[in-house]
């Protein structure tokens, strides 16, 4: 029995946290990136667009609701013109796949998957630099924190 059945069946799916690949925060894609605020008194946190955040330090809060939805929503269009990419490439090796296994030539599976995954492991360091310059330079806001 693997250690992931042996939790589940100790606590039951539900009470189980969902793990969780790379990371990003839950939400990030439906809900966009998280947005991080540094308090006056220094303590940062990140939370999602529209939520307010009291610090925990000094009582201040912070209001997301009052960024500008025009702004946010660039940077959105940013996230999800990197996450195409990725996407693209997936689709593109399952149809490639399925094509060699269509034609018989199972060999070519064999060979694409290892090529494939080997590509984006080289590939998506450079990626994922792309996204965070593109995300950095689009806004800073200054809230004002609510004493
Ligand atoms: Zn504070």
């Amino acid at each position: 029995m693997s250690a992931r059945a042996r939790r589940r069946r100790r606590g039951g799916p539900s009470s189980e946290p969902r793990e969780r690949i790379g990371h990003e925060a839950p939400g990030v894609i439906r809900h966009g990136p998280p947005l991080s605020i540094t308090c006056s008194c220094g303590r940062k946190t990140s939370v999602s667009f529209g939520t307010s955040w009291t610090c925990e330090s000094c009582g201040r809060s912070w209001d997301t609701s009052r960024i500008p939805r025009s702004e946010y929503d660039q940077i959105r269009r940013v996230q999800i013109r990197f996450r195409a990419l990725p996407v693209t490439l997936g689709l593109l090796v399952v149809t490639i796949a399925a094509f060699f296994t269509l034609t018989g030539n199972a060999s070519g599976v064999v060979l694409l998957l290892p090529v494939a995954l080997l590509s984006w492991f080289l590939m998506r360091p450079a990626h994922r630099r792309r996204y965070e310059r593109a995300i950095a330079k689009r806004h800073n806001w200054t809230l004002r924190g609510e004493p």
